[in-house]
């Protein structure tokens, strides 16, 4: 089976499990894991920031964060088909008691316009009866935009404009070094942008277990207390941020190679009659495409595609396909003849 359903879907290598089963341990809910803390100094320097706090997960990290930032009843803005308002079971309402005002935008990259009239909607100083704003969130890359890249200009546009306005800033990067790889820029720029940003190791990077979260020094020891009563401490967490590491060092610059492989996949699909591919030269690793003129509807196309061994799944109104480091060139010819099959079936 082919799984195209998402970059999670990667299994730890063979050389990823041996510096799994070789970790050095210790306790990190004390901060004596050796494994972790060397893993939170590389991303705390890779991201430029001064400290660094390790995760299960990233959606976890979007918790923290949004707590840390935030008092209830705040305000968080956020693009309207964010990770941190479609997909994350609506956890920041139940942890932390905020409003989410959305951001309009095409692909999840918006504008300072779209920005500011989000903010002028929450917004009359001095906030009697309207709520606070209080953070700004942003998505690098923007999973439901089809993987969009922030350019560098953009980010600090709202990043900038947000600040001045009295926010705090936030990234969702669960894909930020796909953005970086993709946009040839350094991380730290981007992160440069932002008060807090997690990167995820679950995704491209293909670890199985695993996020780090960065800030200033300030921000993660309260991000820590936050992280112990959310439950999320861990003891000999060594065991997983060898894996990461791992990623770190071998799985970055290969994310070039997903890249590649979703735009090829994207023009040939475009090729196919009834298809219709939301954008065919997708930035990243993240194809959506919509399958309504064959005549199908998506769980009925999902399923006949499963039959003929290939795995997607669907989002909103489309079909969501996501290249990986388990997914190779000759796989994604595989999928497009069992996607063609599927589209010729459908016309009788
Ligand atoms: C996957 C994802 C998350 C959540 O990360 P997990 O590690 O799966 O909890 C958050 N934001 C975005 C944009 C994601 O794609």
């Amino acid at each position: 089976m082919i799984l195209l359903t998402s970059d999670t879907e990667t299994k730890p290598t063979q050389a990823m499990r041996q510096a799994i089963a070789t970790a050095e341990v210790g306790d990190e809910q004390k901060g004596e894991d050796p494994t972790v803390n060397q893993l939170l100094e590389r991303v705390a320097d890779l991201l430029g920031k001064e400290a660094a706090l390790f995760f299960a997960c990233g959606t976890i990290c979007n918790f923290v964060a949004i707590k840390t930032h935030t008092r209830p009843a705040d305000v968080v803005l956020v693009e309207q088909m964010a990770h941190i308002i479609r997909a994350e079971s609506g956890g920041a309402a139940m942890t932390s008691g905020v409003l989410m005002e959305p951001i309009a935008s095409d692909r999840g990259i918006f504008t300072v316009n779209a920005l500011a009239q989000s903010l002028e909607r929450v917004a009359t100083a001095p906030y009697l009866y309207s709520s606070i704003p209080r953070l700004l969130c942003v998505e690098q890359t923007h999973n439901f935009g089809g993987g969009s890249v922030w350019q560098l200009n953009e980010l600090r546009q709202v990043c900038e404009f947000s600040r001045q306005k009295g926010l705090a800033t936030h990234m969702d990067g669960a894909r930020l070094l796909n953005a970086v790889v993709a946009s040839q820029t350094p991380a730290k720029d981007f992160a440069g942008c932002v008060d807090s940003v997690w990167i995820d190791f679950t995704k491209g990077l293909g670890a199985p277990i695993g996020a780090v979260l960065a800030g200033t020094r300030e921000f993660i020891a309260e991000a820590r207390r936050y992280k112990h009563i959310f439950g999320g401490a861990m003891r000999q967490a060594g065991i997983v941020a060898a894996g990461c590491l791992y990623a770190l060092d071998h799985h970055v610059e290969r994310l070039q190679e997903d890249h590649d492989n979703a735009t090829y996949l994207a023009q040939r699909l475009s090729e196919i009659e009834g298809i219709t591919v939301q954008d065919p030269k997708p930035e990243t690793n993240i194809v959506f495409f919509d399958v309504s003129r064959l005549g199908l509807d998506k769980a009925m196309f999902l399923t006949l595609l499963q039959q003929g061994g290939v795995k997607m799944g669907a989002v909103g109104h489309s079909i969501r396909a996501v290249t990986h480091l388990d997914v190779s060139r000759a796989d994604i010819d595989f999928a497009v003849d069992a996607i063609s099959k599927v589209a010729k079936s459908s016309w009788h």
